[in-house]
């Protein structure tokens, strides 16, 4: 519920004003509610005080008069003055709007190796080389890259399997590296593979030009070899080796990991993170299956509901906090960014949390074929034959992408504080708009929050991590809130794919 503030009419006997705030009844204490401001700052409070403050009946003697006055939830000054800080905040919050889109992900080839049942992306067979990216629509894809006005620009490839098409992600490196000599904006390549069959010389390469590199690890070995099977059932052996060889040339830092839940992983949340603590991550990325690609047509197979999942990330959240209890860190990253967003006014570059929507205004991806899209999920829907949200073709000026039908149906849709449902919840602030997944499991942009799967995960996830920092001991809290600063060196343009 929002309300917003009416200067005549909220004025009561404490002399204040109720600036626009939302609330939420706390799950596990219906007596409490958490109450937000519009740029995010937050308290949680008695209803009872709740309906005082909206009532006009505060006083100024007491503490809550001036913890809300504090979270710009309440104001004494009607000066448009006074409310500079709130708007400063809000700017804070959304400056990821200023810069224009700083991911670049290039699909250089669909061929892969792996026959992945959960696969999002309609992979091809090895042999098929005509689903690689051109020389030509490289070079234009280069072109439009340097149209876009970001300093920071990350350039990701990515497949199928981009390192089946080694030679293009080479010339696109050298033809970036090249343009940005007059250009002069910091550059950060990333390769999402499988790191199978990485050689040496693709190791020198990837090393010249400091590249971090992102897999996919699912758990234990049998996990790993069922989720992501190869015909030689050795995924799981490749994938480490390819980790090993990855951090012995780059770093260990350089090397990240993500895990696609099946309904098989949901069984064994304890077993997914001490296979990533045994390989040495520090971090684990727990992400539910997307409606697109292979995952659609195996869904009854794979597939499994939220609150399923939402179950499994509380049992791993748990299993997470007692390995750093024995000493070794760990963080979830989703987690840490929800964390992060609750407790410090920062924006993120994590364009799925966005409002408004990242696509196409913080990601654009550069199809093998030529077409440009706002996001990985509008390349997956055109690959199964919806081309809704195609942006246009690489030989076109970025002005036309942005003028396209596809941007216009992102855009409208892509306010989160604008939708139904969202408007008046009370984690809005916080939150993100997600059109196109919207699209892809309800049928249209803007979707229906009450059940939405999008919703019921962003609404569970927050409401979890609000009560385990209430509850948890303080040591338990403090492995939490160090999560957020470690989520802002590390989410910059993050976008989980693999
Ligand atoms: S998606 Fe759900 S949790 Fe997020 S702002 Fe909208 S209603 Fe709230």
């Amino acid at each position: 519920m929002m309300k917003f503030a009416d200067k005549e009419s909220f004025q009561g006997a404490g002399g204040y004003h109720l600036l626009p705030l939302r609330f939420r009844r706390l799950p596990w204490d219906q007596e409490r509610v958490f109450v937000s401001s519009m740029s995010g700052d937050w308290s949680v409070m008695l209803r009872s005080d709740l309906d005082r403050a909206v009532g006009g009946d505060l006083q100024p003697s007491e503490s809550l008069f001036a913890d809300m006055e504090a979270r710009n939830l309440i104001s004494t000054d009607p000066d448009r003055s006074t409310l500079a800080p709130l708007l400063s905040q809000y700017r804070t919050r959304k400056a990821y709007l200023q810069s224009g889109p700083a991911l670049h992900i290039f699909v250089v080839s669909l061929r892969c190796h792996h026959t992945c049942s959960y696969c999002q992306v309609s992979r091809q067979p090895t042999s098929k080389s005509e689903f690689d990216m051109s020389g030509l629509a490289a070079g234009h894809a280069v072109d439009r890259l340097f149209e876009w006005p970001s300093e920071q620009l990350t350039i990701e490839f990515q497949g199928g399997e981009p390192l089946l098409h080694f030679d293009r992600v080479k010339s696109l490196v050298g033809m970036i590296e090249a343009r940005n000599k007059t250009e002069g904006r910091s550059l950060r390549f990333v390769l999402a593979s499988t790191l199978h069959d990485l050689s040496e010389e693709q190791l020198a390469f990837l090393k010249d030009h400091q590249f971090q590199l992102s897999t996919s690890l699912d758990g234990p070995e049998w996990l790993h070899n069922a989720n992501r099977p190869r015909l030689e059932r050795d995924s799981y052996k490749r994938t480490v080796e390819g980790i090993g060889r990855g951090r012995r040339a780059l770093g260990d830092d350089a090397v990240s990991a993500l895990t696609t839940l099946t309904s098989r992983s949901l069984q064994v949340p304890t077993d997914i993170i001490d296979e990533y603590r045994k390989l040495g991550f520090h971090s684990i990325s727990l992400r539910p299956l997307s409606p697109y690609g292979f995952a659609r047509k195996t869904a009854v197979r794979n597939g499994y509901g939220i609150s399923d999942f939402l179950r499994f990330y509380e049992v791993a959240l748990g299993h997470i906090l007692a390995v750093n209890r024995q000493g070794y860190a760990m963080e979830e990253t989703y987690g840490s960014l929800l964390l992060s967003q609750l407790l410090t006014p920062f924006s993120h570059g994590y364009v799925d949390l966005r409002s408004p929507t990242g696509a196409g205004l913080g990601t654009v991806v550069y199809d093998y074929d030529g077409q440009v899209y706002p996001s990985d999920e509008a390349r997956m829907l055109a690959a199964m034959g919806d081309d809704t949200f195609s942006m246009g073709r690489v030989d076109q000026p970025v002005s036309t992408w942005l003028t396209s039908p596809a941007m216009k149906a992102v855009i409208e849709a892509g306010v989160a504080e604008a939708l139904p449902g969202c408007s008046d919840c009370a984690y809005v602030p916080l939150c993100g708009a997600d059109p196109i997944d919207h699209y892809a499991r309800q049928g249209n942009c803007i979707g229906h929050r009450p059940t939405s799967d999008f919703c019921r995960k962003q609404m569970g996830l927050f409401d979890l991590l609000l009560e385990k920092l209430e509850t948890l001991s303080s040591s338990d809290r403090t492995t939490l809130e160090s999560w957020v600063f470690r989520s802002h060196q590390t989410a910059s343009d993050m976008k989980e794919v693999a």
